[in-house]
């Protein structure tokens, strides 16, 4: 029966291929090729060891998030957004991911991350300690028993090159939990920590690494803030300074402790960069976290993309002739829904997506395993009826209405809200938090006047709250090349450590 099904799936796809040529498949024709391409892949993902894995996350990037920018995509690229795909929505295999940790129902990022490069579950605040340490030990001989060791440092101890990239300061949660073991994510500078600590600040453990004689290859993001003294100004914001008290230039550290080491701060440098002549780069384009995609123009010293970021590390670390573990990060998809900003949620999820093509492109099915997945949802909806093609952030119009769809009280409703958050407003720089105030939670505005698909426009929230919350429900995760096979069925999130072990054959 296996046989008749693949050849009657390889004359669909035949005739699917003819079709093309003439017209557009049909959604039938779609279909059928897209299980041919399965069956093909199947062989692939179950057998052999990866040289290479990639570990794509975005923060915050729930179900209703792909749904959304894919939608957003393809409306902006001229269609009726509903039949787009994300880069990454052309994946083989996917898996639905649980996402409680060990002390929360709704998580957040620490543990999230924790449980993806530990294969433990660890407690809101942890990055990579087991829950038995209290959030509030600062004591390092207290923390070190319970260490949890990260994909990343087994990777590198088996000499594999390594790299983290993101578009947060590059000491948060999700990029520190590959390199930093912490109770409270806090603790990014020295002057973050409690008086008496002798734990390391999260940007000073980055930086013992280095001068360890490994450390990591490839370091990309912001948070220049961390690294440097509090003494010293910024190099492209002059009025401000570093936030370290001890007095550290981590950035002259870093260049000073291996051979090959180089900083870049601007576009400029980052694009003289050789990645055959750079052996450990650091890049860190904002004081604190890099601006949103859609806000990047305006950057005067100009910021790479997170795709852009994506290809230099890639072609850093292929030179390792061993392979390369590699954590990408789109960490600004939750800032902007945290702020109540879905615009630039999904504009950042679509730059998430270009970055994991890009990664496609460069590298071998045949030896590069790439995961994609989210650490955590959002409380985001999609509702109503609207028609297909309705603007994904319009107002809701059902197929064929002359007006708007109304509630109770006449009012029309976007597709998109939040149940928690700052609610309505619409701000000049919408995916900041502050700028969302004044803010009115609930249906009070009538959206009949506003232009709810402005970039600065916030969407309405059911409970409000100054800062929108994580929502606790699964999340996805795809996955393509050697091993993908694992990925598939309802999985813990700690598995994907254990997904990511296999792949390398530890
Ligand atoms: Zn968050």
């Amino acid at each position: 029966m296996r046989a008749s099904v693949y050849t009657l799936s390889l004359a669909a796809l035949l005739s699917a291929t003819v079709a093309l040529a003439a017209s557009p498949p049909s959604e039938f024709e779609k279909g059928a090729g897209s299980v041919a391409k399965r069956l093909a892949d199947d062989a692939l993902s179950r057998k052999q060891h990866a040289r290479n894995v990639i570990l794509f996350i975005g923060d915050g990037m729930g179900i209703t998030t792909l749904t959304a920018s894919r939608i957003l995509e393809g409306q902006l690229k001229g269609g009726q957004g509903e039949d787009n795909r994300l880069s990454f929505e052309e994946f083989p295999q996917t898996a639905l991911v649980k996402t409680f940790t060990a002390n929360q129902q709704t998580p957040d990022s620490a543990p999230t991350a924790t449980s993806m490069v530990t294969g433990w579950k660890a407690n809101d605040g942890a990055l990579s300690v087991s829950p038995e340490v209290p959030e509030t030990e600062s004591d390092a001989a207290k923390v070190a028993p319970f260490k949890l060791e990260t994909i990343l440092e087994q990777a590198r101890a088996r000499g594999l090159a390594t790299g983290v990239v993101t578009t947060t300061r590059i000491t948060h949660a999700t990029p520190a939990s590959n390199y930093a073991h912490t109770p409270y994510r806090d603790w990014e500078n020295d002057s973050q920590l409690p008086r008496g600590a002798t734990i390391g600040d999260i940007a000073a453990q980055l930086i013992a690494q280095q001068k360890t004689g490994s450390g990591l290859d490839v370091v990309l993001g912001g948070g220049r803030e961390n690294l440097l003294p509090a003494t010293v100004s910024d190099p492209e914001y002059v009025t401000r300074k570093g936030k370290r008290r001890d007095g550290r230039n981590l950035v002259n550290e870093w260049v000073a402790a291996q051979p090959g080491s180089q900083f870049v701060w601007n576009k400029a440098q980052f694009d003289a960069i050789e990645p055959a002549k750079v052996q450990h780069l650091l890049g860190l384009f904002e004081p604190s976290h890099m601006r949103y995609d859609v806000d990047r123009k305006e950057d005067g010293a100009g910021e790479p993309s997170l795709a852009e970021m994506t290809t230099k590390a890639i072609q850093v670390l292929s030179k390792n002739r061993k392979g390369f573990y590699l954590m990408v990060e789109g960490g600004r998809i939750d800032h902007a829904h945290h702020a109540g900003n879905a615009y630039r949620a999904l504009t950042d999820t679509i730059a998430f997506s270009d970055a994991v093509r890009a990664a496609t492109k460069l590298t071998d099915v045949k030896d590069t395993l790439i995961l994609v997945t989210a650490d955590h949802s959002h409380s985001l909806t999609m509702v109503g009826y609207p028609a297909r093609g309705n603007p994904i952030l319009g107002l809701v119009k059902a197929p064929g209405a002359k007006d708007v769809t109304r509630d109770y009280n006449g009012h029309p409703y976007t597709t998109l809200n939040y149940a928690t958050g700052p609610g309505f407003g619409v701000t000049e720089h919408g995916g900041d938090e502050a700028a969302a105030r004044p803010v009115q939670p609930g249906r009070f505005v009538d959206l009949e006047t506003v232009d709810t698909q402005d970039e600065g426009y916030h969407q309405e929230s059911l409970v409000g709250l100054a800062s929108e919350t994580h929502g606790g429900e699964d999340v996805a995760l795809f996955a393509r090349g050697p091993r993908a096979g694992l990925v598939r069925g309802s999985i813990e999130q700690n598995e994907i450590y254990h997904i990511l072990r296999s792949a390398l054959g530890y």
